[in-house]
């Protein structure tokens, strides 16, 4: 690595630690010549995934998009931003696993929707209206139904009380 100070090639590592969740090695660095010290980042090379949209124009993933996508559909829900990431990290994960280079936008709208079934009903469904595009209004009726299922159950536990 070229010294940042006088140019040198030579130079040894001081430090090494893995940042971010294992995305990146930190390294920290002397210039065997000018003694020197500066720090260089490794990251993992990922070709970016693309995505197919529904009118088959393909778009560069974007996680920041998908975060924004949840965290709208999460709002005033006890969803923490924390578990919204790590749906996100491991929906990245799961299809850097399957070695997959593109997906199509309802696929992984249905990749979000089976993690958020289990985490929050009402954000569930919200997040379906916007991104599974109900395929039929009895689907979006029967989603429907379930959110006030769980207004009963919540009002039924009131009542017991
Ligand atoms: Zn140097």
């Amino acid at each position: 690595m070229k010294c940042p100070f006088c140019n040198k090639e030579e130079d040894r590592v001081l430090d090494s630690r893995v940042i971010r969740d294992g995305l990146a090695v930190r390294r920290r660095r002397e210039c065997l010549s000018c003694k020197k010290r500066f720090t260089t980042y490794e990251y993992v090379e990922r070709s970016p995934l693309m995505i197919i949209k529904n009118d088959g124009q393909r778009e560069e993933y974007d996680r920041d998009k998908l975060i924004a996508g949840i965290t709208l559909a999460a709002k005033k829900r006890p969803v923490s931003r924390t578990t919204i990431e790590k749906i996100v990290s491991e929906i990245e994960n799961e299809i850097a696993d399957e070695y997959k280079l593109e997906i199509e936008s309802k696929e992984l709208g249905e990749r979000v929707l089976a993690k958020l079934i289990d985490i929050d009903q009402v954000a569930y469904v919200r997040f379906a209206s916007v991104y599974h595009a109900f395929q039929n209004i009895n689907e979006f009726a029967e989603a429907m139904q379930g959110i006030d299922e769980i207004k009963r159950t919540a009002l039924n536990k009131e009542k017991t009380k």
